[in-house]
């Protein structure tokens, strides 16, 4: 009774994933899943035949025709692949055939990759390509014979006369790597759904309604067997042509492998990777060849497909309900798997920048355990639609890191609850911000935080910075880990004696840090606030920080008004700076630096020094002079504030060779425009050469 029910749930759950997987192109679980549900329903059915029926999705080719399309009946039927995973599996498979031959033999083996895209047939009259139908059922399929004829790999008519009047071949379409990324890539560009993997993409891309479609896609064909040979039933083909049958089966080759060869030079094109294997201990070298090339192809395998090569020995061995029993699929690893988001973590790294990780239930996919996987900021998680205890599906391809690929919505559990980003920073507490137009949510607390520990000392000690001799990065990441220091400001209370029980530091380097780190209290004020590390303060922005306030103290205290009055602070930049002083931890780190260190006075400049104080200009075009660099270098030492964008509070537009747009609107609001010469008069007048 148990199993009755659970072969109940189990055909639901199949057809559910066959309909999403064929006729959506939309698979909502992966394959290794739909696998090993498969095969738990062949299991209970071979342990119990009284549950196999015959609508068991066990006995039939998965898929179904879409109505949209005409239906075309196949001659001979076109089935699947029954699948192995292991060589146990596969050393079963072979028995099965010395068995069912009642012979030792060693046969041979037509080894080919498992090509990821769907099963097509192709049907030649006269040489002339006149229909190609899917696999559909099995039985019958759509016809795609417009959408097949833009797939530029497939020949419209055969090379030469030597064929059949009527050769139906196999064979599948699939979309190359490149263009399946460049696909999604569109896409994504355009807030469209991605598709899920090139197989997926190939099928939805060869069953459009509309061929024009289907030509921009970039599909390929590779050729792996022959459906039918000869004559059509009434001796018509599908056009009323009267057909002359001077082939029969003999025109063909009695080797698999030779057979691929003849249909190559007749135009169709063969995978290059298809080999003759001499026995069936020949496979697994294949396989594992073929595994390790995967990556390089520059199309999708999921494994390699091995055919006794001897047609006769096929026929003998003839077929089962859905498959063949003279070819089987050896599929690689599965690179998805199904797991549990169990929760999420948030991590800080060295620059501030908050990631959040997701915590899965551990799962073995593509060769390793996988426990985490990053889900990079709050737009990915929008895209993906996660909460957590969602089930996803998890990819991990090659050496490629992890990813969270999809949400299997309709498994959500009722406790699934919404990812909340902290509002303060997870390791140091201070406030988080998200820049702008920046998906990347940050730690204000830069001098403090014990994840950016490490890169703001570094900063601080670097040599546009304090400049400090003898301190190098490895040193600062030694002291840190020996928790000798964990702020800037600590390096200032290091003796001899802590310094020279390094690693590789001697009596005389560690005496020659001290004494830099003496000289480096000495500085200037441009120096002291670009070694703070405050985001987006450059050296140039600290050095005109610095110049238009003259004191610490009042950049300190400055308004994100003010601050925007300074030459190259934005409203970005102006409010870094004020979250940066309005955590307490980094305050006090400041006061303390401020008790150690020392700079001159910075003199006022004179209003004749800043004649161009509180004038905001842009720089746009070419200037043949001097470079836009120079120019806004030049403006700003005479006081002014250079922007990048024209608005009302435009006092002056410098337009050089090929201004744009920036020149129409300067026009259209009145601003007033100087070429590259009133630009020099200008700076000359000042005294500034340029
Ligand atoms: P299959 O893809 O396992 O094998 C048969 C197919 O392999 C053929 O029809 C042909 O298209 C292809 N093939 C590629 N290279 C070949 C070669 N060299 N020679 C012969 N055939 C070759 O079987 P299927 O019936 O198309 O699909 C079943 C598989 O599809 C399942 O095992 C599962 O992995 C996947 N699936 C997944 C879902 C899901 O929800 N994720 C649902 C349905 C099916």
């Amino acid at each position: 009774m148990a199993n009755f029910q659970r072969v109940t749930e189990l055909h639901h759950l199949i057809h559910q994933y066959n309909h999403q997987y064929y006729v959506l192109d939309e698979p909502s679980v992966p394959d290794v899943e739909y696998d090993r549900l498969m095969r738990e329903l062949i299991t209970i059915e071979l342990e119990d035949p009284s549950l196999k029926s015959l609508d068991s999705p066990s006995q039939k080719v998965g898929g179904e025709a879409l109505k949209a399309f005409t239906q075309v009946t196949h001659q001979v039927p076109m089935l699947s692949l029954d699948n192995v995973f292991s060589d146990d599996e596969w050393q079963a498979f072979v028995k099965r055939i010395h068995d069912r031959l009642v012979s030792d033999k060693v046969f041979e083996i037509c080894a080919e990759p498992k090509l990821d895209g769907l099963a097509v047939s192709l049907r030649y009259e006269q040489g002339v390509l006149v229909q190609a139908a899917t696999r559909g059922d099995g039985a019958v399929g759509e016809n795609i014979t417009e959408n097949v004829r833009t797939i530029k790999s497939i020949p419209l008519k055969l090379i030469g006369d030597d064929y059949p009047s009527v050769l139906e071949v196999r064979g599948e379409v699939f979309m190359p790597k490149s263009s399946f990324d460049a696909l999604n890539e569109q896409a994504l560009k355009k807030g469209e759904k991605a598709f899920a993997n090139p197989r997926n993409a190939a099928a939805g891309s060869l069953r459009q309604l509309d061929s024009k479609i289907t030509a921009k896609r970039n599909l390929a064909f590779y050729v792996y067997g022959v459906g039918f040979i000869g004559d059509s039933n009434q001796n018509l083909s599908s056009e009323g042509i009267q057909i002359t049958n001077k082939y029969n089966e003999d025109w063909l080759s009695n080797s698999h492998y030779q057979r691929l060869c003849q249909l190559k030079k007749l135009g169709l094109p063969m995978c290059p990777e298809v080999k003759l294997l001499k026995g069936s201990d020949l496979v697994d070298a294949f396989y594992q060849n073929i595994l390790k090339l995967r990556e390089q192809l520059s199309y999708e395998i999921d494994g390699t497909v091995f055919k006794v090569d001897d047609i006769a020995l096929q026929s003998k061995l003839g077929f089962v309900a859905r498959a063949p029993r003279w070819a089987m699929a050896y599929k690689f690893p599965a690179q998805e798997e199904t797991t549990q988001l169990l929760d999420v973590d948030f991590q800080v790294g060295r620059t501030g920048a908050i990631t959040p990780v997701a915590r899965l239930n551990p799962i073995f996919v593509g060769g390793v355990t996988v426990s985490n996987a990053t889900l990079h900021n709050q737009d990915e998680i929008d895209r993906l639609g996660i909460k957590i205890n969602d089930f996803v599906t998890i990819r991990r391809a090659g050496d490629v890191i992890p990813q969270i690929v999809s949400v299997q919505l309709h498994k959500r559990p009722e406790n699934a609850a919404d990812i909340i980003f902290p509002a303060t920073c997870p390791v140091c507490d201070s406030e988080v911000l998200r820049a702008e137009g920046e998906a990347v949510l940050r730690c204000t607390g830069g001098l403090f935080c014990a994840a950016q520990r490490k890169e703001a000392i570094k900063h601080f000690a670097s040599r546009k910075a304090l400049d400090v001799d003898g301190l190098g990065d490895k040193l600062v990441e030694q002291l840190v880990d020996e928790k000798l220091i964990s702020t800037p400001a600590d390096l200032f209370r290091l003796t001899e004696l802590d310094v020279s029980i390094m690693e590789r530091m001697g009596k005389k380097s560690a005496a020659n840090l001290i004494s830099g780190l003496v000289n480096a209290r000495k500085t200037t004020l441009p120096k002291f606030v670009y070694s703070l590390g405050i985001r987006e303060v450059g050296e140039t922005t600290a050095s005109n920080l610095a110049h238009y306030f003259l004191t610490f103290e009042a950049i300190k205290l400055a308004s994100e008004e003010q601050l925007q009055k300074v030459p190259d602070v934005g409203a970005i930049v102006a409010r870094n700076i004020i979250h940066f002083f309005k955590q307490q931890h980094n305050i006090d780190v400041v006061n303390d630096l401020e008790t150690i260190m020392t700079w001159p006075i910075i003199e006022k400049k004179s209003a004749d020094q800043q004649p161009l104080l509180d004038k905001t200009f842009v720089i746009t075009g070419t200037l043949s002079q001097m470079g836009r660099n120079e120019a806004k270098a030049a403006l700003q030492s005479l006081g002014a504030k250079v922007s990048g964008s024209v608005s009302v509070k435009t006092h002056y537009l410098v337009a050089g060779e090929k201004a744009g747009s920036k020149l129409t609107k300067a026009l259209d609001l009145g601003v007033e425009v100087l070429n590259e010469d009133d630009l020099v008069d200008l700076l000359n007048e000042h005294g500034v050469t340029a």
